[in-house]
């Protein structure tokens, strides 16, 4: 599943060729994708013919502010990815949603899961969104340490499941939550509250660092590759990941091997040597 340091990735590549350009046409294939908007048509009548401003983005949202106040949003689920193609270009199986601007360029949504969606929202029905309830973004908005100890305190819930909740801090997921939580030498079940000042600072801290590296890699293609970047190329954090997906193989900083533990219904990745 893309996490904040894709969807950027995903986002630096279409900032260029969609900001100032007018939205000439637009098909939405799978209904299911447009399932945000009251009606699926809103998708397609609300971007016909407005300039896209500016390509923006919360946590694992694209939000792109659109010509009329209207702000199109875009998640890419599961397994969702946006290539770039030329209108003459051959599409990719589950293209599922078409948007060709007057240069000639078409940005495609493939999503074989189509848990990915593509919405347009007034002011009134973004501020009634999920993308509301979203916490300060991971990369450009994380909060300072006092912060955190003040909202981890007396907290029960584990570590990791804290991380992963968007309304805490927005863009983490899964795979960066693991590596966070690795170079902080930290267990991901260790209840949120339990967590010293020390401790939080240290987590805060491998934050930035972690999500750079992602960018700086162009993100985290697992082996299935649902993610790629919309150029067609594949993200390489993967080989530089220390814990997530790394059961039984020794951990670099002590040899032991990384263990695997479901915890809030998602697989983490962790080394019972060096975090604690
Ligand atoms: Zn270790």
């Amino acid at each position: 599943m893309p996490e904040l340091p894709e969807v950027e990735t995903v986002r630096r590549s279409l900032a260029p060729a969609l900001e100032g350009a007018r939205i000439v046409s637009v098909a939405v294939r799978h209904p299911r994708l447009a399932r945000r908007n009251e009606s699926p048509a809103d998708v397609g009548d609300r971007l016909l013919g407005r300039l896209i401003h500016r390509m923006g983005r919360i946590g694992k949202f694209l939000l792109a502010d659109i010509e009329g106040d209207l702000t199109w949003v875009m998640h890419l689920g599961m397994s969702g990815r946006i290539e770039l193609a030329h209108p003459d270009e051959l599409e990719k199986p589950h293209t599922h949603v078409v948007i060709t601007t007057d240069r000639e360029q078409e940005m495609r949504m493939v999503d074989p899961r189509t848990f990915g969606f593509v919405a347009v929202y007034t002011p009134e029905e973004l501020a009634d969104s999920t993308i509301a309830d979203l916490g300060p973004d991971a990369l450009d908005h994380l909060p300072r340490s006092p912060v955190w100890v003040r909202r981890l305190a007396g907290r029960r819930v584990a570590i990791k499941t804290l991380l992963l909740d968007q309304r805490f801090v927005a863009g983490l997921g899964n795979i960066y939550a693991d590596e966070v939580l690795h170079r902080a030498g930290i267990r991901p079940d260790r209840p949120a509250g339990s967590l010293t000042t020390e401790e939080i600072k240290r987590l805060r801290a491998f934050v930035h660092p972690i999500l750079q590296a992602g960018l700086r890699w162009g993100g985290t293609s697992l082996s299935d590759l649902t993610y790629l970047l919309p150029d067609g190329r594949a993200g390489e954090y993967l080989h530089r990941l220390r814990a997530y997906g790394r059961e039984g193989l020794p951990c670099y900083r002590d040899g032991t091997p990384i263990e695997r533990t479901v915890i809030g219904g998602r697989s983490s990745f962790w080394c019972p040597q060096c975090q604690q």
